[in-house]
């Protein structure tokens, strides 16, 4: 049975390349980094060049990249970490509705030990308003965590205006970017941002890697929330999985030569589904002029998402986000967006990737209208 992934936003299948890097370092490179001899340093070295290829992918030094398990990890160490260190410049971190259970659960733990947390709502076209944005800011503010393209809708913020405003006023600047590195042009040299969190598994890279962008100039810090060994400096303690890094390298570098060739392609295939469903009636969430074309969020007028699920076995794609989906409350993205729940339940997330071919989308499109 014919069956075509369309959930390129959940996690994207690992590039062959990135495979052929990473076994190596399962059955001869296995020294721990850590260690003085000469498996060791193989290691080590590994890493530092898979470094050296993350950072490049964003235009950032390779000093400026720390290792976690993944964004998760990445957006709690960036707010929670930022947070405990420069408290004494206030307390106030502003957010928005629409961000990732990570950013959003974390500032709400961070509520708990007695910061103050301005949970902004986009327009109803995903987008946060920058005169909103500006008057939420406080005298108190230290940091601001905004998401750069949403894992739901795929709208895009104007990162670079917020960081500008936030740099002006001695504001931390925070982005959770793991929809959007490698996906769309990104450049820390040119954005302000101060820690940005990404993860391998949404780049074609393995699950259970990320990482921290944390800018050295001007010097950001963040306090360590995982205490030991003391690897990347201190930052993050535990054994550096030397494979995982590898692979994450190699991914970061494929997608730094590729990623313009992938956006077009993602232009294309977002333009050609849309195109075929021509007979339903939809709508799509988010402004599409201002949506990474990866990412498509789709509320039927007379069907409900369960029951697409349920009857399209063939094809994979997602209700809400795969994060969510555990159980059957709205999406609380779809809900800031201003969806009634009864519209929620009737929308879908479809994604497509690198290995997406037009083929499938018409293999798609037929599915979809067979029902129509
Ligand atoms: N942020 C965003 C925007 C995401 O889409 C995801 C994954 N759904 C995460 C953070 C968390 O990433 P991970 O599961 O790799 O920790």
């Amino acid at each position: 049975m014919r069956y075509v992934y369309l959930d390129y936003a959940a996690t994207t299948p690992v590039d062959p390349r990135v495979i052929e890097k990473m076994l190596p370092f399962f059955r001869e490179h296995y020294g721990n980094p850590s260690s003085v001899h000469a498996l060791g340093k193989m290691a080590k070295d590994a890493i530092e060049s898979a470094r050296y290829d993350v950072g490049q992918l964003i235009h950032a030094e390779a000093s400026e990249v720390i290792f976690t398990s993944g964004a998760t990890e990445a957006n709690n160490l960036a707010l929670k970490g930022a947070a405990s260190l420069y408290q004494s410049k206030g307390k106030h971190i502003i957010t928005l509705k629409t961000e990732h259970l990570s950013v959003l659960d974390t500032c709400r733990e961070l509520e708990k030990q007695g910061f103050a947390v301005t949970y902004l709502t986009p327009e109803k076209n995903g987008i946060l308003s920058i005169e909103k944005f500006e008057a939420a800011l406080r005298k108190d503010t230290m940091l601001v965590s905004l998401m750069h393209v949403n894992n739901e809708t795929g709208v895009i913020q104007d990162i670079e205006k917020i960081a500008n405003i936030t740099s002006q006023r001695g504001i931390l600047f925070h982005t959770d970017a793991t929809q959007s590195v490698g996906k769309i042009a990104l450049d820390v040299t040119k954005i302000p941002v101060d820690l940005l969190s990404f993860s391998g598994h949404k780049i074609y890279g393995p699950k259970g890697i990320g990482a921290l962008y944390l800018r050295r100039k001007p010097r950001v810090h963040v306090a360590a929330q995982l205490h030991g060994g003391g690897q990347e400096r201190g930052i993050r303690s535990g054994t550096l999985p030397t494979h995982q890094i590898v692979g994450l390298g190699e991914a970061c570098r494929i997608l730094k030569n590729e990623r313009a060739e992938l956006e077009q392609h993602l232009q294309i295939c977002r333009e050609k589904f849309l195109k075929g469903l021509h007979s339903i009636s939809f709508k799509v969430n988010g402004d599409i002029e201002k949506c990474f074309p990866g990412i498509l969020s789709i509320s039927f007028e007379h069907w409900k998402a369960r029951d697409l699920v349920e009857r399209l076995k063939t094809l994979a794609f997602g209700i809400g986000s795969a994060c969510l989906s555990k159980g059957t409350e709205p999406s609380h993205v779809l809900k800031a967006l201003g969806l009634a729940d009864s519209q929620c339940a009737n929308t879908i997330r479809v994604s497509f990737g690198r290995f997406t071919t037009l083929d499938e989308i018409d293999f798609a499109i037929d599915q979809f209208t067979a029902r129509g």
